[in-house]
């Protein structure tokens, strides 16, 4: 996938006179285009729901502009859920999909009426115990050795999450007996996947266990939740996932595994955040240095307290130097933050244009898990967050972090 921008270099002159960099910038239009084709290559299901994962970019305008658009909200803490219900989404357009949970937690969510999936079988006593059990309740299976896990999440097997299939078997028998009516099953066991193959699988899993729930346990379930965890290309030769082929496979093996089998139609669900957002949102830095030790750094305005990635996980992200698009990339640099972390760079020996200090960089791909893995360390300060309109004006829809924000937890006058 070629890298393209949705502004040019003069459109970030004008944008940083009033926003000093770094800062994030969001493409709205490419967003609600994007959201729309993950809605129609599941047009076939019906009442087909993606709740968005909060987590992936924690913005209420955000959430509203992808509510609009018809997606609820994943959420997995109680000010995501305050979040959700900020931006006008409640009920049961919302999922709580969390682990380990606080009790507070799970009062958030039933005064919401929000549907709740449990991570855990001990969560059955422990919402009874301390609130109630809802009428809707879903689990989330965790599918152990019988399926085999991908780099970011790692293996099913040393996954904290979810329940056993034993677990899964017996549990909804007891919430069944103590008079729970509707229920969901659900699953996320890939992270940034680009494999379309793994998600059909995961889909035919789910399936064949609705099926056995069926038929061994008596259990309808009314709906199924396949998680998120679609990739994007962070690279330049990488594809995106086919989303229409996608909803055409899973088409074809419901067909097979649940029409076919004459089981009860399922609602079908998803809770992608990276590949809703992630394309469509850029970290705009500034080079404010160029220093030539052992090897040749560009030191930016923008740390890894503003995009974790790089520095956690050695991910990969694209870089475009901002009215330099067309010269030949025959510098090779490391993009470097100003954390006392040497991890902190967003590139290492990358080809790049010349660089000069006053260079505007744009790292692409930030619009999912990039500022919302924001951090303070060495009193770094979270950035702003912007969005770019479909008629070309910018809102601002989360201001930066000020000094004053950094300490407003620390009393001076006891000191
Ligand atoms: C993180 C997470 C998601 C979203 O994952 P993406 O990779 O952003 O699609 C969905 N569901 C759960 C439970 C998660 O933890």
């Amino acid at each position: 996938m070629q890298k393209v921008l949705p502004f040019t270099k003069e459109k970030i002159i004008e944008i940083a006179q009033e926003y000093p960099t770094p800062f994030y910038l969001y493409d709205e239009a490419a967003i609600r285009q994007n959201a729309r084709r993950l809605l129609s290559a599941f047009a076939w299901a019906d009442s087909f729901k993606e709740y968005f994962a909060v987590k992936a970019a924690p913005n209420p305008y955000l959430l509203k502009m992808l509510h609009e658009e018809g997606f609820g909200a994943d959420c997995s803490s109680l000010p995501e859920l305050l979040l959700a219900q900020k931006a006008g989404i409640i009920g049961e357009d919302i999922m709580l999909t969390s682990n380990n949970t606080p009790v507070e937690e799970f009062a958030k969510a039933l005064e919401l009426g929000a549907i709740i999936n449990l991570d855990d079988i001990s969560h059955i006593d422990f919402l009874e115990t301390h609130l109630h059990l809802p009428k809707t309740i879903s689990f989330r299976y965790n599918p152990g050795s019988l399926r085999e896990g991908n780099a970011i999440i790692g293996k099913p097997e040393e996954a904290k999450y979810g329940l056993t299939k034993e677990q899964i078997m017996t549990a909804y028998p007891i919430v069944k007996a103590k008079g729970c009516e509707t229920f969901g099953l659900h699953t996320m066991i890939a992270s940034n996947e680009l494999n379309l193959d793994y998600f059909v699988e995961t889909a035919e899993m789910i399936f064949e266990l609705v099926g056995q729930l069926h038929d061994e346990m008596g259990i309808t379930i009314s709906f199924v939740n396949f998680g998120g965890g679609i990739g994007i290309p962070y690279r330049p030769e990488q594809e995106p996932v086919d989303l229409a082929l996608l909803g055409q496979r899973i088409k074809v093996s419901y067909e097979r595994l649940i029409l076919g089998k004459h089981l009860p139609p399922l609602k079908i669900c998803l809770e992608c955040g990276r590949m809703i957002t992630g394309p469509y949102g850029y970290l705009v830095t500034k080079a404010i240095h160029y220093k030539n030790i052992y090897k040749n750094y560009i030191g930016v305005d923008a740390s890894m307290a503003n995009l974790m990635r790089p520095g956690m996980y050695g991910a990969y992200h694209h870089i475009t130097v901002l009215g330099k698009e067309h010269l030949p990339c025959d510098k090779t640099y490391d993009v470097v933050g100003s954390l006392c972390e040497n991890c902190d760079k967003f590139a290492i020996d990358r080809q790049l244009p010349a660089i000069e200090t006053g260079d505007y960089l744009v790292i692409h791909d930030t619009g999912a898990h990039g500022h919302a893995m924001g951090f303070n360390y060495n009193g770094k300060l979270r950035s702003a967050e912007l969005l770019l309109k479909p008629d070309g004006s910018v809102a601002l829809i989360r201001r930066a972090e000020t000094i004053d924000d950094l300490f407003a937890t620390l009393d001076f006058n006891n000191l």
